[in-house]
């Protein structure tokens, strides 16, 4: 394609908010193009939760989740401080699934409504809305930045802002056993966390995030004692991949036509596994505003999207950098799983805030602030 070749929308990145920009701008009447280094189908370094909200909102983009892939999960337990709790989700369930799965149902689908790709092609420069490849040049009528937590579109149109918060990161791994559990599983221990879901009838995924230190996941795992002897006896099924740190803010969301979607839009940290699930809310809105010529809301309606999730993760980061919060937490959450019902209703099951009700809020306040012992 040595040349310039100009598109309706042109994507930097095809991972799972790329895509489901793609999808959406299509399923609107505007022509989409996305390019990508890598080449299908994409994995990465991730927890592979879909959240109830992110099946949902795949259900929107047209993509269907066959039943018998992945493995579904029914709500989220908490082990950590001598205690195990657990909640449903309100309505629907989840699905652990492998990224790859997730991108070829992505990629199947954009292709099936006339997306344009340009696999295996390294977007090396940005000026204005047109990027340089080894290829040749190409330009969108709106160029979207869709890759990923490291963003070079992010940083060369200027958008880029501060990281605020410690540096953390993670890292993944999937074993060949049955899972146990019908719950994504959180285990707690100071400065690191393991997930642990299934991610296929014969297959579990580990994931830990850590706040500095070794990134070795076999020594990490040695701070779970209860998750080494589950184990124990399961062989890796596949290698390591690790991402981070986390924690990436943008000054602004677009300049001119460059916008910028995903993960390269802000993404805070993995410690509540919504990371798809945003995207793909994102993805949608980010199309309606395409379509209508105007990103001016766009902002505005992000930051309606994000703060809900964000206050749960400022919550949670707290209590994982404070062992006395999060043993209060914990404790609190394992007396009353009524109340660990609520605030799963609200953060994942889109319930409003007011279902945790007065006596829900005063519980949670005085848990919080009572002693840790
Ligand atoms: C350890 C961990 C656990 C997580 N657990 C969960 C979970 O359980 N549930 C959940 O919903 N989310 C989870 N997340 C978050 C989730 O993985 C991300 O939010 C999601 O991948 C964001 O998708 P994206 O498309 O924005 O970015 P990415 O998936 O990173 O895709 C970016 C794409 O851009 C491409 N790209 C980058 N630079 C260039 C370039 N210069 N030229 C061309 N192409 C380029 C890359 O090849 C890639 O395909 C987790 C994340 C981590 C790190």
């Amino acid at each position: 394609m040595k040349g310039r070749r100009d598109c309706d929308v042109l994507i930097v990145g095809g991972g799972p908010a790329g895509l489901a920009t793609a999808i959406a701008v299509r399923q609107l009447g505007l022509g989409a193009l996305v390019v990508d280094r890598s080449a299908p189908p994409i994995d990465k370094a991730c927890g592979e939760g879909l959240m109830p909200g992110a099946v949902a909102a795949l259900g929107r983009l047209g993509v269907e989740l066959p039943p018998d892939l992945g493995h579904p999960f029914r709500g989220i337990r908490y082990v950590g401080d001598g205690v195990s709790v657990r909640a449903d989700f309100p309505h629907l369930r989840g699905r652990g699934l492998r990224r790859p799965l997730l991108h070829s149902l992505l990629v199947e689908r954009a292709t099936e409504i006339g997306v344009d790709f340009a696999w295996r092609t390294p977007v090396r420069a940005l000026q204005g809305r047109c990027i340089t490849t080894d290829s040749g040049e190409l330009r969108g009528r709106w160029l979207v930045g869709a890759d990923g937590l490291h963003s070079r579109i992010r940083r060369w149109s200027g958008l880029a802002g501060r990281s605020r918060s410690r540096r953390r990161f993670g890292i993944r791994r999937h074993y060949r056993c049955k899972p146990w559990s019908e719950d994504v599983e959180v285990y707690w221990t100071d400065g690191c966390e393991a997930y642990v879901w299934g991610s296929a009838a014969d297959e579990v995924g580990v994931a830990m995030l850590w706040g500095g230190g070794t990134s070795d996941f076999d020594r990490l795992l040695q701070r779970f004692p209860a998750l080494v002897g589950r184990l124990s006896g399961a062989t890796a099924a596949t290698r390591d991949q690790g991402a981070g740190p986390f924690d990436q803010r943008p000054r602004r969301l677009y300049r001119g036509r460059v916008v910028l979607v995903g993960d390269a839009a802000g993404y805070r940290d993995p410690i509540t596994g919504e990371g798809l699930d945003l995207s793909f809310h994102q993805a949608l809105l980010l199309a309606r505003c395409l379509a209508a010529d105007d990103l001016r809301p766009y902002p505005r309606r992000l930051r309606r999207l994000t703060a809900r999730p964000y206050l749960f993760i400022q919550l949670l980061l707290a209590a994982e950098a404070r062992p006395g919060l999060r043993r209060r937490l914990l404790r609190l959450l394992a007396a009353n799983p009524d109340l660990f019902a609520r605030l799963l209703a609200i953060q994942a099951g889109g319930q409003p805030l007011s279902t945790l009700g007065w006596a829900g809020a005063w519980r949670l306040a005085a848990g919080l602030l009572g002693p840790s012992h």
